[in-house]
């Protein structure tokens, strides 16, 4: 029987020969990741449920990564983290990442140095970093956007506390196999386009819930062309569509990176069958696709940043797991270096080894000369505000949360998802694009197409390489 990748994996795990849509399987799991926000809520399931002296079922397969709210005074979310801290030593959980220098009441001091610190920011980036994705492997996480590792060729998922706290004690759960829609993106990508402007592409024509319990495989040359992190910013806006994974084909930059984290050597490579069953397939031809934006207040809301030349905005923020990657800054910078933004721009490393590779490496992604600018020199000189990093003003947060919008606003972003209050103030208005589209309208204030400041490609070099 013809299979796609994402019901060879469900096969895989669930030790059948084979699935189809709509079957209902147990599944072994190989990953069960948690952080701050869900984490205390999961091992309060797991307690009730296993009882107060009950194991997890593999201490080195339950991964935790506090990173949501992380830089604030708010007495709960240090509450969180001293949970996660009691826990994990109970367990003998071996993979936790704890922000170390968060100790006692008050707003922590950030850590000094990226690359001395355990903690490491944002869970979806954090788990490739940490050697945590494999191809063929499933891995479930109480956050909506754990389905970012689909680019890695996984089944990755979101689930809520009560079935984490099942799987805590388990390593099972109970899932329905989704029907695959395949999104086909023909040519190479061009220099002003990114993921981002894929995926709201994508979001724009099926909508929110156009994929609602389904698979969204990404293929095709243009697909191909995208380097791994920003496929990961395709699988990582699944859920913004309402599916239930995204996944990507595995290639030589997917086995070079796994190589060279993975802390497991036993995972498998799949691919679609020729003649496998599709839900649907939609195409797209890159040399015809212009920077989007996604206006207030929803993913779907799509237009062209042409089209939404005329919009003032107050505010650009460059971060989150959707555009705080190490190439995403890249992008960024490209457009902000030797320029001076116009209007207040907050920038958020996605996770301590971007940020420590902001400080590293050069704008072409290559390991900076004594006296050459860092990516991070480039944005401090265009005028950027830059924070730890964290998932900061993503979702919101308590008030003290580094980028948030306080205040009624409109703010560019290359974040994932604008629902009123998203951000902060509910009467802010959020318009989701690509780091380029994000840089180029902080230059002039208003919603402006990256085209008018590139003239060529943009290397990326070994940045997010392995
Ligand atoms: S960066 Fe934003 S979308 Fe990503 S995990 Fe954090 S809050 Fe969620």
């Amino acid at each position: 029987m013809a299979m796609t990748m994402t019901e060879k994996v469900l096969a895989r795990r669930a030790g059948k020969a084979s699935v189809a849509a709509g079957d209902n399987v147990w599944v072994n799991v190989d990953v069960l990741m948690t952080h701050d926000v869900c984490g205390p809520g999961t091992i309060g399931v797991f307690k009730e449920q296993f009882g107060p002296n009950a194991r997890v079922w593999d201490p080195e397969r339950v991964v935790i990564i506090p990173d949501h709210y992380i830089f604030t005074a708010d007495t709960h979310a240090h509450r969180n983290i001293q949970i996660l801290r009691d826990f994990v030593k109970e367990q003998g959980i071996k993979y936790y990442y704890d922000p170390d220098f968060i100790r006692g009441e008050g707003m922590p001091n950030p850590y000094k140095d990226p690359t001395q610190t355990k903690y490491k920011g944002v869970c979806h980036k954090a788990l490739p970093e940490e050697g945590h994705l494999r191809p063929g492997e499933v891995l479930l996480g109480t956050d909506s956007h754990t389905c970012t590792a689909g680019a890695f060729g996984q089944f990755a998922t979101g689930i809520g506390n009560t079935d984490a706290g099942f799987v805590m004690g388990t390593g099972k759960l109970w899932l329905k196999v989704p029907p695959t829609m395949k999104f086909v993106f023909h040519g190479q990508i061009p220099p002003y386009l990114t993921a981002k402007d894929l995926i709201l592409a994508v979001i724009g024509e099926i909508s929110v819930s156009g994929a609602t319990y389904k698979a969204m495989y990404f293929a095709g040359d243009g697909i191909a062309s995208l380097t791994l992190e920003d496929r990961m910013t395709l699988t990582n806006m699944a859920i913004e569509a309402g599916g239930k994974n995204g996944i990507c084909d595995v290639d030589d930059k997917t086995l070079a990176y796994v190589k060279a984290r993975s802390n497991r050597p036993d995972w498998e490579v799949f691919k679609d069958d020729p003649g496998c069953e599709y839900d649907s397939v939609y195409e797209w031809d890159l040399s015809k696709l212009e920077p989007l934006v996604a206006k207030p207040h929803s993913p779907d809301n799509k237009d062209t940043a042409r089209n939404c030349r005329d919009v003032k905005i107050d505010r650009a923020y460059i971060g989150s797991c959707t555009g705080g990657k190490i190439t995403d800054m890249i992008f960024a910078a490209a457009i902000l270096n030797g320029r001076q933004v116009k209007v207040p721009t907050f920038v958020v490393p996605g996770s301590t080894e971007v940020h420590a590779d902001m400080l590293r490496l050069n704008l072409q992604g290559q390991p900076k000369a004594d006296g050459e600018k860092s990516i991070w020199d480039v944005l401090v000189d265009a005028g950027c505000t830059m924070g730890p990093a964290s998932c900061a003003a993503c979702l919101g947060g308590p008030k003290d949360t580094f980028g948030r919008l306080n205040s009624p606003m409109n703010c560019i972003s290359t974040t994932n998802r604008n629902f009123p209050g998203r951000m902060g103030d509910r009467n802010a208005g959020v318009f989701l694009a690509s780091p380029l589209t994000v840089a180029a309208s902080a230059l002039t204030g208003h919603i402006t197409d990256p085209r008018e400041y590139i003239s060529g490609p943009i290397p990326t070099g070994q940045a997010g390489v392995v």
